[in-house]
């Protein structure tokens, strides 16, 4: 029987006498989407008393969610929140997934600590956020310190792995916390993703995933640029593919995220749907600003880094229509440069690029 949305609305109630058993998933976007409908049907199989509560800012994407997986689990117990605040108030585990460090931080601030702080002690110290958006290091860090102060804990754990990963649960997420807390999430983490690693302390997950991002937006940028080369040079892309996927140059963009279509002969990657899905320019764009922003501080030289960022802030600029494609659409980019004969050389890109 399909439930009605009465059954569905939050009874704070009920479900604060089942807290240890419920999970709130906060932000069902491209990602969270996904790894929630991981989550909840493996916690379902395992225990059909489970209680799963979602919540997102757009009521459309939290009736999306609802009316898939009551559709498949007509017998699970999965409420909406109105609030990020109410989701806190009524799971002993709470995940977000959202966009960047302002969300994460009206999240917390205006929603989860609120509502735990209007929580017993003993109810706060049972507590796990877990927080999976790839944000600044220092904003994570301090959202951390705030969590931890009520008595609860939480890890950032941001994950690698894109929306295929996520729709397969086989993310691999970088996590950040103590060692206890670590030990604590594991189990939920090993249902939608199939490696979880300790990178140290709270932080720790973020900066190994920064670090990660922006040798990928590097790479996606190197890749777009060598197969455009090489047909120029009259090579045909999926040869010159099968060439550099067995050479020295062979890379994840290469041999996943090609951005040529029809050069992966047995992959559908992002560039057959013109660039639809994956991992969004815009995206990119923001973790290339928060390699910038780290490598500042930490004084450490980054200047390809830099670079490939300046190269996204220039698409973002002048092509806006590929802000919400995957990011190797650098390639369509620069191919339609080629096309209308606006080759650079040199510094003009990226004395341009900073006049974008
Ligand atoms: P998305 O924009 O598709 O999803 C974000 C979701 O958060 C949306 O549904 C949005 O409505 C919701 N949201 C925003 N503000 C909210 C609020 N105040 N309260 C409740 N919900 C709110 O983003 P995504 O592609 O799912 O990415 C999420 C995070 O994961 C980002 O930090 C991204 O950098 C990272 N990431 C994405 C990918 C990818 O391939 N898309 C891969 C690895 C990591």
């Amino acid at each position: 029987m399909r439930p009605t949305t009465r059954c569905l609305q939050l009874n704070v109630e009920r479900l604060m006498s089942r807290r240890q058993k419920s999970t709130s998933f906060i932000g069902l976007g491209r990602m969270g989407y996904e790894m929630a409908f991981n989550l909840f049907s493996k916690q379902h199989a395992l225990a059909s008393d489970s209680q799963f509560v979602i919540c997102d800012a757009v009521p459309a994407s939290t009736t999306r969610f609802r009316d898939a997986f009551m559709a498949q689990f007509p017998g699970a117990q999965l409420s909406i929140a109105s609030s990020p605040e109410e989701a806190a108030l009524v799971s002993q585990t709470i995940i977000t997934m959202l966009p960047a460090s302002p969300h994460v931080l009206s999240v917390y601030n205006a929603g989860i600590l609120p509502g735990l702080q209007t929580l017993s002690r003993s109810l706060r110290t049972t507590t796990f956020c877990i927080d999976s958006t790839t944000l600044d290091v220092s904003v994570a860090k301090d959202v951390a310190s705030a969590v931890t102060a009520t008595g609860a804990q939480m890890v950032d754990a941001p994950v690698s792995g894109g929306v295929t990963g996520a729709k397969a649960g086989t993310l691999s997420f970088l996590v950040g916390g103590e060692t206890g807390a670590f030990a604590s999430v594991q189990p939920v983490l090993s249902m939608m993703g199939s490696r979880a690693i300790h990178c140290g302390p709270t932080g720790a997950g973020l900066a190994a995933k920064i670090c990660n991002n922006m040798l990928l937006g590097v790479q996606q940028i190197a890749t777009a640029e060598a197969m455009l080369l090489g047909q120029k040079l009259g090579l045909d892309p999926a040869v010159l593919t099968s060439v550099i996927g067995s050479s020295t140059g062979s890379c994840w963009s290469v041999n996943v995220n090609n951005p040529v279509p029809g050069a992966l002969v047995d992959k559908a990657p992002p560039c057959e749907r013109d660039y639809e899905g994956g991992f969004a320019t815009a995206l990119m764009l923001k973790d290339m600003g928060l390699a910038a922003t780290v490598a500042e501080q930490a004084a450490s030289p980054s200047p390809l880094g830099e670079a490939a960022g300046q190269i996204y802030a220039k698409i973002a600029a002048e092509r806006p229509d590929l802000t919400g494609k995957d990011f190797s659409s650098v390639y369509a980019y620069l191919k339609d440069k080629a096309e209308t004969g606006q080759v650079m050389h040199g510094e003009a890109w990226f004395v341009r690029a900073k006049d974008a």
